[in-house]
């Protein structure tokens, strides 16, 4: 069981939250068809740190970034998505 401090509403159990997926840059607009299909539908499998977006619905009803790790499963920080890393 993860907990993950929510940037707005401080440390709460992961059951309150819906994974989003590994946040990362999407194409432009007008990319060809093939770079959207492989943004939305080829997922990686990272080994070690990597940011992910968390949706806080039992929450504040926002989204967010987290830093996890994948084999220790340790967050080393959130924030909000337009923030920079
Ligand atoms: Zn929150």
């Amino acid at each position: 069981m993860l907990i993950i401090p929510c940037p707005w509403c401080g440390e709460r159990d992961e059951s309150e939250f819906s994974y989003g997926g590994r946040a990362k840059p999407l194409p432009p607009l007008d990319a060809p068809a093939n770079d959207w299909q492989t943004a939305l539908h080829v997922h990686e499998n990272p080994d070690g740190w990597h940011e992910e977006l968390w949706f806080h619905g039992f929450g504040c009803n926002q989204w967010l970034v987290a830093r996890r790790h994948t084999r220790t499963q340790e967050i080393s920080g959130t924030r909000a998505p337009g923030e920079m890393s």
